[in-house]
């Protein structure tokens, strides 16, 4: 190993490669990572964290208005787009310097500059050559824009976080994570929002009842909801722009934003020049150990375009860490990943949905409940907190658990502990509630229906 400059060449200083880079270091390896951006990635600089203290700040406009409900009499609340503007990019730098000062620490060397292969074993930042044994690739992914006139006037998720003053009319294209958490943010800081989604309900691949009941408490929000909606191209129209959909209507606004997806960052990379193969998405194809088709190169992250989270690709970095030098192949288990959608009321998701819970056995034991939070018998709001727990009918184990309401993300990442351990139905009802909590209705839930492709009625 010693005849090349480091056992392991890092390409993106984000979640996933810090990961791995720390790890490695503090098994022995030498480790140099290569960042063209900023340390921290797309979660820290331009994701889930600047997101969710966003998120935080939208929440308040409500906050102030339940208030009244316990008494509380409120001023009229001001908002400073360039106040939250200026406190979120604080902490943004300060946990840029948390992880730069932690790979430092482990003794990893950081490049800033943008890396490329030139061979399967030789990497050049800005024009210089470093060699390496292994190479991680982990550059993640960018936001795409759909290919129609006048995509240019659109930001994404990238320039929301950038932008100078709030826009008064927000049109949000997309029924997904971001679609939905960005319509929240917008619309709880004060802006107008339409929601563009060309399917017939947002949140593709969720429970089909949260995705209703999300939909529902949007609308309930303001936030107009158009299904089956398709933008074909963008304007400008005064100092404003204007959507024209494909059923020949249009949408006018001060703001387009993408959320339509995101691509995996493998263009100009040099990866042919090294014999990488990338899949039909343009994402690098891996195995179980995220070894790419070249043995020594391997990848992690959003890049591969496996489960696209933040702690999937921490798990997929430390994999490799310990797959490459602590002599313990490890695989990641891609199923039953927790995961929240931060819109507002917040989703939390472990496990099968309904649908995908049929599929495997053929029925289902569902049961579900709606109901008003505590906190809003006083504040008069009329927002639902709704859960459901799928149950295998033979073994009693619950295979999904879904939640739309406030703490969803919270209390889901309990129960998925309990799903990912395969408990039943009895262990969760044996279990004694926290009162008075809305998780508790997942250790009281009682009413079954039986659904499936067995099932009739
Ligand atoms: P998603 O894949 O979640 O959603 C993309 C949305 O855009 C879908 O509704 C899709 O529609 C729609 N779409 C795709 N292409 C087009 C097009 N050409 N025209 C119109 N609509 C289009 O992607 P996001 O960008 O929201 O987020 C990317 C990923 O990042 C997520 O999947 C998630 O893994 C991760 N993420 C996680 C978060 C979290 O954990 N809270 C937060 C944010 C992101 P259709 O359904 O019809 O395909």
């Amino acid at each position: 190993m010693t005849a090349y400059d480091f056992d392991l060449f890092v390409i993106g200083a984000g979640s996933g490669g810090v990961r791995a880079s720390r790890m490695s270091a503090s098994f022995g390896a030498r480790v140099a990572v290569a960042e063209a951006h900023r340390a921290g990635g797309t979660c820290v600089i331009r994701g889930c964290v600047p997101k969710k203290l966003m998120v935080y700040a939208a929440h308040f406009h409500e906050d102030f208005e339940d208030a009244r409900g316990f008494g509380w009499t409120v001023p009229e609340a001001e908002f400073s787009w360039n106040a939250l503007m200026v406190a979120k990019d604080r902490e943004v730098a300060r946990l840029e310097g948390i992880y730069e000062k932690l790979l430092a620490n482990a003794g990893v060397t950081l490049m800033h500059g943008r890396a490329q292969l030139v061979d399967p074993h030789t990497v050049e930042v800005d024009g210089v050559r470093h060699t390496a044994a292994h190479i991680l690739i982990a550059t993640g992914g960018w936001p795409v824009r759909p290919d129609i006139p006048g995509a240019g006037l659109g930001i994404t998720s990238n320039e929301a976080f950038e932008l100078k003053e709030l826009p008064e009319r927000v049109l949000m294209i997309g029924g997904g994570y971001i679609a939905v958490e960005f319509a929240g943010i917008f619309k709880g800081l004060g802006a107008e929002v339409t929601l563009s989604y060309r399917g017939d309900e947002i949140l593709r691949g969720f429970d089909d009842d949260v995705r209703r009941h999300l939909r529902g408490e949007l609308e309930a929000k303001g936030i107009r909801m158009l299904l089956g909606h398709e933008v074909t191209a963008i304007e400008k129209q005064g100092t404003g722009l204007r959507a024209l959909a494909a059923d020949g209507s249009a949408v006018e606004c001060d703001a387009v934003m993408f959320a339509t997806g995101r691509t995996p960052n493998t263009a100009n990379l040099g990866l042919e020049a090294a014999g990488v193969k990338l899949d039909a998405k343009g994402a690098v194809a891996v195995d179980g150990y995220s070894r790419s088709s070249v043995d020594h190169i391997y990848a992690v992250g959003d890049v591969t375009n496996r489960v696209q989270l933040t702690p999937v690709a921490i798990r997929e970095g430390s994999a490799v860490a310990n797959t490459l030098f602590n002599q313990r192949p490890t695989r990641v288990d891609h199923h039953n990943v927790p995961s929240a959608v931060f819109s507002q009321p917040p989703v939390g998701t472990v496990g099968d949905t309904e649908k995908q819970a049929i599929a495997k056995y053929g029925s289902v034991e569902v049961y579900q409940s709606s109901f008003r939070a505590m906190k809003h018998t006083l504040s008069g709001r009329t927002e639902k907190t709704y859960m459901k727990l799928l149950v295998e009918p033979a073994t009693q184990k619950v295979v999904g658990a879904h939640m739309v309401g406030v703490d969803a993300p919270e209390i889901i990442q309990g129960i998925g502990i309990a799903v990912v351990a395969g408990l039943t139905k009895q262990q969760f009802d044996d279990t004694v509630g926290i009162h008075p909590t809305a998780a508790e209705e997942f250790v009281t839930l009682r009413d079954k229906v039986l659904r499936g492709r067995s099932v009739t009625g």
